[in-house]
């Protein structure tokens, strides 16, 4: 094992910890491919799921996993083109059994940080879907929950800025402005600090993923 490898999962193992004083189930997958397998165990035969915007779940593949189940009801929402259609799956996604989500960043205390332009992902980590599954690269680790907003801030808001080419003043110079412009993509941010329902789980993967 590297010394990369073993400080993640011993990272992992504290912020599991930290997770259930939250009522949030967390695991550790070292892999890629062990986090699809996880994930896909974590899903019930018969579930309906969809995700939010993420590029983790994407990237790991996770809904071509569960579309070659056949025993799920996937709602793709990157089938989806036109705006009408956009906002009748958002909606849709209220309703469904299982929600995947990533995150922007996630503190060592276990508190998870999201920041959204739409609210849509948001929402849905909020309030509707019976379950929520993060899926979240332990590169999104950051010591305090301060510091995970300054993470979701300064990397993942101008990132996905510049992946959706938005004409906001962090496309400009790298750095976030706090800005208000009607274009950001910082209109939503949310701080899950306690599950009590148990609707929350997290699988942090030994992996750099998503921004
Ligand atoms: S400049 Fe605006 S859009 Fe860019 S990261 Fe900051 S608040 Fe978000």
């Amino acid at each position: 094992m590297t010394p990369r490898e073993q400080r993640n999962e011993r990272l992992a193992k504290t912020l599991i910890k930290n997770l259930q004083r939250r009522h949030i189930e967390g695991f550790y997958c070292a892999t890629a491919e062990e986090a699809v397998k996880k994930v896909s165990e974590l899903i019930e035969d018969g579930s309906s799921v969809t995700w939010g915007g993420t590029m983790t779940v994407r990237d790991l593949g996770i809904p071509e996993a569960l579309k070659k189940r056949g025993t799920l009801d996937v709602l793709d929402r990157d089938l989806v083109v036109t705006p009408e259609e956009k906002q009748a799956m958002y909606l849709r996604a209220f309703s469904v059994d299982v929600y995947l989500s990533s995150a922007n960043a996630i503190s060592e205390d276990g508190v998870i940080v999201n920041i959204d332009g739409n609210g849509n992902r948001v929402a849905a980590i909020t309030w509707g879907p019976k379950k929520v599954i993060f899926v979240v690269g332990m590169n999104k680790v950051a010591q305090t929950a301060e510091a995970a907003l300054a993470r979701a801030r300064s990397t993942a808001s101008p990132i996905n800025a510049a992946r959706f080419d938005i004409k906001t003043p962090c496309q400009i110079d790298g750095v976030c402005h706090n800005c208000n412009s009607t274009d950001s993509i910082c209109n939503y941010v949310h701080f899950l600090r306690n599950s009590p329902r148990g609707r929350h789980t997290v699988v942090l993967v030994g992996e750099d993923l998503g921004y």
